[in-house]
């Protein structure tokens, strides 16, 4: 018989199948969403009282865990105060965010509010064309990001994306934006060492930027490593040299912050493993921990310089109404003083090393190609066979994410979605994770790949 309960939580599952049109995933009756009724610290229950642990912190966001009622506080409280102020005019929270992402950055940025990370990478798009402009460059429109990268679902950010299969349906995209091949350290040809073949890759994209004709090319927009893709980790000499060659040839250089920002990566900003100065940083997820939505784009304060006190022309006419959001600021630097005071950011690294560690043994498993990490943020990747590294199957990939659920651990999965394969396992726990969390991981994880064998 089934209980009053149980009929309820059918009912739930049958209302949201109905009316809720799901991000990306298809439905399937024999594979229903799950509800999420509560979530704490790393973990989320679902609507039939099961557990798990949230190992890719929803969408690589909730940096520092669920539950904290210190930022449902910072919400309340701000809302009582002044629930809204759009950002032609300013208010104290902005303000104030504004000064502490300054502070954190090295004081040379304009701060500027959306509600996305999409949102935030377009407004980038949007004042590199118009800096060139005024800046007596006006043929310089073109984009270049890489493929594998993912930089967001709107039309422009979802341009700059190079994941064909988001993106074939939607055509014609925004004009304008071109792909190279990002570093991929695993499948490097043979014989190159990574630092050698690393300079390669940033030699083609300089390539790319020679034969397009330097004087149309506005700016480059990357990650500090590829999140979405597949965890991609380059080598520094990649980044440094990409910036030189953004400098050589008066290209500016946007740095997509939108995951490995706030703690992510084991430095407060991914950028800073690189000794680079990024022209454009883009921030959205953990600057909130997802608690409100809220992203940033932060411009260098040279390239707003000609903007600023401008004439009536060269305005940026760039408006949204919840960008900046009083409550959502509130929030930011709520979660930005608990990185800070629980020393977050130096956790993820710790956390990151010793999850490298304890899975070093899965390195000599029959289906494990690959395992690299920066930082809290991992990659594992799957394959039919080590020699030729030929990537797992959709249904062995699947069958491991599946016993890792049904073993009450949720992690994700990602690659080469171009080339049609997406067979590299991601994990990106919240930085607040307790030993005993990173254990539940580890024993997890083991025994599932204990269980699958050829
Ligand atoms: N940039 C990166 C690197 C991302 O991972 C994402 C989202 N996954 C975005 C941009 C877009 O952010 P949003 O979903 O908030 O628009």
């Amino acid at each position: 018989m089934e209980t009053i309960e149980e009929k309820k939580k059918k009912l739930l599952v049958e209302k949201d199948r109905q009316n809720v049109w799901h991000h990306v995933s298809p439905y399937k009756k024999e594979n229903p969403a799950m509800v999420v009724t509560e979530a704490k610290g790393s973990w989320i229950t679902d609507h039939s009282g099961n557990k798990l642990l949230d190992a890719m912190s929803g969408l690589w966001c909730v940096n520092v865990g669920y539950g904290r009622e210190e930022l449902a506080l910072a919400a309340y409280e701000q809302m009582k105060q002044m629930a809204y102020a759009p950002m032609v005019q300013s208010h104290v929270a902005a303000i104030e965010l504004a000064e502490k992402i300054n502070e954190m950055l090295d004081d040379d940025y304009m701060i500027f509010y959306s509600n996305s990370g999409s949102d935030a990478n377009e407004v980038a798009f949007k004042v590199t064309r118009q800096y060139h402009q005024q800046n007596g460059d006006p043929s310089r429109y073109k984009f270049i990001s890489r493929y594998r990268a993912y930089h967001g679902s709107s039309m422009g950010a979802l341009s700059a994306t190079g994941q064909a299969l988001r993106k074939y349906k939607y055509e014609p995209l925004s004009s304008g934006f071109l792909h190279v091949a990002p570093p991929d350290n695993y499948r490097r040809p043979s014989g190159q060492s990574v630092e050698e073949y690393n300079l390669l890759r940033a030699e083609e994209l300089e390539n790319k930027i020679i034969w397009e004709q330097k004087e149309t090319i506005a700016g480059i927009i990357m990650e500090p490593l590829i999140t979405g893709g597949g965890v991609l980790i380059p080598h520094p000499v990649y980044v440094k040299k990409v910036q030189e060659i953004c400098k050589r040839h008066g290209v500016l250089l946007i740095i997509d912050e939108v995951i490995c920002g706030f703690g992510r990566t084991g430095k407060m900003f991914g950028h800073m493993h690189y000794d680079i100065k990024p022209d454009i940083i883009t921030m959205a997820k953990g600057l909130t921990s997802a608690y409100l939505p809220l992203s940033v784009t932060a411009v260098r304060k040279d390239i707003y310089e000609t903007f600023k006190d401008s004439e009536e022309n060269s305005h940026f006419r760039h408006v949204n109404t919840f960008g900046g959001n009083p409550a959502a600021c509130a929030v930011a630097l709520k979660n930005i003083e608990i990185l800070e005071q629980e020393n977050l950011v130096s956790r993820a690294a710790v956390l990151g090393e010793r999850l490298q560690k304890e899975l070093a043994e899965l390195k000599s498993h029959p289906y494990v190609g690959d395992i690299r990490s920066l930082g809290f943020v991992m990659g594992i990747e799957l394959v039919e066979d080590k020699n030729t590294k030929e990537p797992a199957a959709a249904q062995r990939v699947g069958k491991i994410i599946g016993e890792c659920k049904a073993n009450g651990l949720i992690i994700g999965k990602n690659g080469d979605t171009v080339a049609g394969y997406n067979n590299i396992l991601t994990l990106c726990p919240p930085l607040s994770s307790t030993d005993e969390d990173l254990d539940f991981i580890i024993t997890v994880l083991k025994k599932v790949f204990k269980q699958n064998q050829p």
